[in-house]
């Protein structure tokens, strides 16, 4: 990409942990990831939680776990280390004091003493009341009080915050990679609060400017909800005089509703029975979000659709394992407009990966499931079953079950069962015990030799028992080919489930 400047890549994820991390900003993550691998940067993980009223405990280790899941890798960070720490914004305190200190010396921001019931006073007083250009001064600041008396109050132990000058009438560029040069008048910006002193710490705006220039960050890419952010930090940047290595902008497509009108919600999620969460998340008020992880996803499922969200590799390829979408991402071939959230999609991406993950991977959850029916079996007896049914047509494993009960259960037989009824005709009864004769003379009951054996039989008499035959071992229509569900069973349980068939059902 020739846009890319000199240094280094260096990417970060910056979440805040107010809660479990919704789809998107896993998305958000996936992208900067796939970003830094491709030019051999490195991604960082940032904890934004100036917020402390936001705060929720357990947030951050979600977050992490999440990642692990997925297998989305970070160079940097909370919990990676790195030489750029600390990564967690609540332990930079003194970091953020120095540059406040210097918008200050510097003019390019100011005190303000209004009170909470001042500025609410002061929004019922005034239609559309902005803390700018037009209003600063009429309120309670250092421009308006002089040094002296600002001085005094803060001795006297008055709270304030600090607010950053915005100067009128300037076009602010922001250099966007997805959206080109998107123009502003610094006109509708506010003075943005800054750093609040009760609680000594910035707000937002600062600490995300101050750590991506500290930390040497070379590329912001984050969701398009932090594109009315821009040009202040546009604006901060050129303050601080770091306009240089001011990092390019990409802000991410929306997702959107399955039916594209309005912003995916978790309310959407719930409605349509998809997850919007990574992981299953545990609020402490007792709220349950289901995760994809619990509903039975792959990662590898789930990484392939969240690509495909907003960017696609201008082909009609669709399954791309996560070393080709590394190669072929491309931030200038994301979409400017919102994705859909098509969650069909993420199933049938699911089912796609079922098929082609290796047996082992997917035995452990059929196992659970049958542990939970009270069957027990050998691993590799599961993993047989698995390899056996996933190309049937499932999206989940969980779906199994149903279908595969009868490898583990044997069947009960009945007319009221339509395939029972159309395949136990005249003939059948003779025609199964006489394969049961044949398949009791057999020493080895692997499939090849059930086959050289039966259609040997049956190309001789003309017939084809094969149903009739899926009736005594399964009791209905469902299963693999027979000779795999017979070698699976073993030669005493075909029989007895035969021998069982021909008890219960009329001599026909
Ligand atoms: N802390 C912000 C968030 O929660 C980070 C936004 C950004 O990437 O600048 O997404």
């Amino acid at each position: 990409m020739s846009t890319l400047n000199e240094r280094k890549v260096r990417v970060r994820f910056a979440p805040s942990p107010t809660g479990p991390l919704h789809i998107g900003g896993v998305r958000t993550a996936l992208y900067n990831y796939l970003f830094a691998r491709q030019h051999g940067g490195s991604l960082i993980f940032r904890i934004e939680d100036t917020d402390s009223t936001r705060f929720v405990p357990g947030a951050e280790e979600y977050i992490l776990e999440s990642f692990r899941w997925l297998g989305i890798e970070f160079d940097e960070g909370v919990s990676f280390g790195g030489d750029h720490g600390p990564y967690r914004q609540s332990e930079r305190r003194d970091i953020y004091k120095k540059y406040v200190r210097q918008l200050l010396d510097a003019g390019r921001a100011y005190i303000a003493f209004d009170t909470p019931d001042e500025l609410n006073a002061k929004r019922e007083a005034v239609p559309n009341f902005q803390y700018d250009a037009h209003t600063r001064m009429q309120m309670r600041n250092s421009l308006t009080l002089g040094a002296d008396e600002t001085r005094r109050l803060i001795d006297e132990g008055q709270q304030y915050v600090v607010r950053f000058l915005v100067e009128p009438g300037e076009e602010i560029h922001v250099d966007d990679l997805i959206r080109g040069d998107v123009k502003v008048m610094s006109d509708i910006l506010d003075d943005k609060v800054l750093y609040k002193s009760a609680d000594q710490l910035p707000t937002y705006h600062l600490a995300n400017i101050v750590d991506d220039h500290l930390m040497e960050v070379t590329h912001v890419i984050r969701g398009e909800e932090w594109l009315p952010s821009a040009p202040l930090h546009v604006l901060l940047y050129r303050a601080f005089g770091w306009a240089d290595t001011m990092p390019r902008f990409a802000h991410l497509p929306l997702l959107l509703k399955p039916d594209g009108k309005g912003k995916l919600s978790k309310r959407d999620g719930d409605r349509l029975g998809f997850p919007v969460f990574p992981l299953e998340w545990h609020g402490q008020d007792g709220t349950v979000c289901s995760g994809y992880r619990e509903s039975g996803y792959l990662p590898e499922a789930v990484i392939n659709f969240l690509a495909l969200l907003g960017w696609n590799p201008g082909t009609d390829e669709e399954l791309l394992s996560m070393d080709q979408l590394i190669e072929k991402f491309d931030l200038a071939k994301c979409s400017k407009s919102g994705a859909k959230f098509d969650y069909v999609k993420g199933q049938w991406f699911n089912r796609e990966y079922i098929q082609r993950a290796p047996d082992a991977l997917l035995a452990p959850t059929l196992d659970a499931i049958l542990r939970s029916e009270g069957i027990a079996q050998p691993i590799e007896r599961v993993e047989a079953v698995v390899g056996m049914m996933k190309m049937k047509k499932i999206n989940f494993i969980k779906e199994l079950w149903p279908l595969c009960d009868f490898f583990f259960i044997a069947p009960t037989y009945s007319m009221d069962d339509k395939f029972v009824r159309k395949n136990w005709k005249e003939g059948a009864a003779a025609q199964m015990r006489r394969l049961a004769d044949i398949l009791a003379g057999l020493d080895t009951f692997d499939v090849e030799h059930q086959r050289q054996a039966v259609d040997a039989w049956a190309a001789a008499d003309g017939i084809k028992p094969w149903n009739a035959w899926r009736v005594c071992l399964v009791g209905t229509g469902k299963g693999p080919d027979m000779y795999e569900l017979a070698a699976f069973l073993g030669k005493d349980e075909t029989l007895r489930r035969m021998q069982a068939a021909l008890d219960a059902l009329p001599q026909v």
